[in-house]
């Protein structure tokens, strides 16, 4: 077992927690991170091909409003490039495919004008809700009462594809049957990105940048900043507070310290044993938490040959083995990439199916949509993220009805000297990599500004 001493220890080497370390850092405070992973970056996964390409597996786009991350991206000279968005993007129903360019695609002029009216109305709603404290929100009990699912089975939009489009577009946010989301969330979460359009677009949206080398490329400038302090394969099973110190035990590790920032998703943080205990509230708030059902693939081809055909690579066809295609080719164009989505319910149907059935299925999908050269990729690299331990889900926790305004208000409140950051815990940005930087950033404050603990435990 490694003994180790340092003011702060930081649990878990996502964006959150490597933002919070770089942070306490600069503010003069010594720090040792806890990682459970043998990789930094968490919900980031960036593998790469023998020539370098970069395959994100996980979070990969910066919308031009993800200041902290670009911020980021600017300290340590990572750049980044649009999104292919160029050609016709693609709708298929069962028995056509339409084309479209823009971001709703020319369906009956009912389904498009009944799209946008729900869509303005969910922004109009979400205006009201304070983003970090969606709780005060006059009407929070109301939304939190409510599931997501009967707001857009009410939301009268028109025609059964024009229906379909709308809910997968939603439960893509989730990764859950909507009728699991509490609309108090979804409002939270379409503030924290300014409108319900910025999370669903390419352009000007959350899908307009690609980060070069990658998404964990910034991850894996911190972590060399930090060097050993930074600690890989350390899942932390223990916190322990007493007076004005804390332990934390992971294997083969352990940190004596001063003050702890969990980074962890919510649910995971349950596994750690903390003594004293978490205050039930908090305890009542993780339990609820449910990671997003989500799976990405990524198909790599020798080229982006969809380009030089007139196709996008955006696509969508709900219930599909990939529900939502956008071009992630790196800005050379080759090879090209293509990551595909499923969503929730979707997602958990197709990941049940043989895996030697699954691909072909994909591949004809693709097929039908960009050509027969989609049936000869060079790699198909699935990423079912529920099914890592470490994550248990993506792109971000959710909230059934009836939690968020009963314990939302516990989030960020220090426990004794334990603070809180995760993307879960961001206003702006919520769910994002760009949260989890400003949740980290947040929490180091708390420690380097001295915000007292309001929670029943050793503060002192
Ligand atoms: C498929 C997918 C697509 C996404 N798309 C985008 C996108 O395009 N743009 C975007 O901005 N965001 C996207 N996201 C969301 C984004 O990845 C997350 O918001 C962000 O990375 C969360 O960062 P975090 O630091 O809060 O948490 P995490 O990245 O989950 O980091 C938490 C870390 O804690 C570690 N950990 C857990 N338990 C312990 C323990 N007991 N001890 C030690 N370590 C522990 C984990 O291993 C992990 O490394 C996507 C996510 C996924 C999975």
């Amino acid at each position: 077992m490694t003994e180790l001493q340092a003011d702060v220890c930081v649990v878990g080497a996502g964006y959150a927690g490597l933002a919070a370390a770089r942070r306490l850092r600069a503010g003069g405070r010594s720090v040792v991170v806890l990682e459970a992973r043998d990789r930094v970056g968490g919900r980031i996964w960036t593998e790469r091909l023998p020539d370098g390409t970069a395959l994100d597996r996980g979070g990969a786009w910066l919308a031009p409003g993800h200041s902290a991350m670009l911020g980021l991206a600017a300290d340590y000279g990572v750049g980044t490039y649009k999104t292919w968005v160029a050609g016709a993007h693609l709708l298929v129903e069962a028995d056509r495919i339409r084309q479209y360019k823009g971001l709703i695609p020319k369906i009956s002029p009912g389904a498009v004008v009944t799209i946008a009216l729900a869509q303005a109305r969910i922004d109009r709603l979400a205006r009201k809700v304070p983003v970090d404290e969606p709780w005060t929100a006059r009407r929070a009990a109301e939304w939190d009462g409510k599931s997501v699912g009967e707001w857009v089975a009410r939301a009268g939009v028109r025609t059964a594809i024009g229906h379909d489009l709308f809910e997968m577009a939603v439960r893509g946010l989730f990764g859950s049957d909507l009728d699991r989301v509490a609309l108090l969330h979804l409002l939270q979460l379409v503030h924290g990105h300014r409108s319900i359009n910025v999370l669903f677009s390419i352009e000007g949206g959350s899908q307009e940048n690609l980060i070069e080398g990658g998404a964990a490329a910034i991850a894996e400038h911190i972590a060399a900043e930090l060097g050993d302090a930074v600690r890989l394969n350390a899942p932390v099973r223990a916190v322990n507070q007493t007076g004005a110190s804390v332990m934390v035990e992971a294997d083969g590790v352990s940190v004596s310290c001063r003050h702890v920032v969990i980074a962890a998703p919510p649910a995971l943080s349950l596994d750690v044993a903390f003594d004293p205990p978490l205050e039930r509230d908090r305890v009542s708030l993780y339990r609820a938490y449910v990671g997003g059902r989500e799976t990405k693939t990524l198909v790599v081809y020798d080229t982006a040959f969809w380009r030089a055909a007139g196709y996008s690579g955006q696509s969508a066809e709900p219930r599909s083995p990939a529900e939502v295609t956008i071009d992630a080719s790196p800005a050379s164009g080759t090879p090209g990439i293509l990551a595909c989505f499923t969503f929730g319910p979707v997602a958990e149907r197709w990941d049940a199916m043989a895996q030697q059935d699954r691909r072909p299925a994909l591949l004809e999908a693709l097929s039908r949509r960009f050509g027969p050269h989609a049936m000869k990729p060079d790699a198909v690299i699935e990423t079912p993220w529920w099914s890592e331990p470490w994550s248990r889900g993506c792109s971000f926790a959710h909230l059934p009805p009836g939690v968020l305004s009963r314990y939302g208000p516990v989030i960020r409140q220090p426990f004794g000297r334990v603070h809180w950051a995760g993307t879960e815990t961001a206003g702006t940005s919520h769910g994002a990599m760009d949260g989890a930087v400003r949740s980290g950033e947040r929490a180091a404050d708390e420690i380097l500004q001295g915000v007292p603990s309001t929670a029943a435990a050793p503060a002192s």
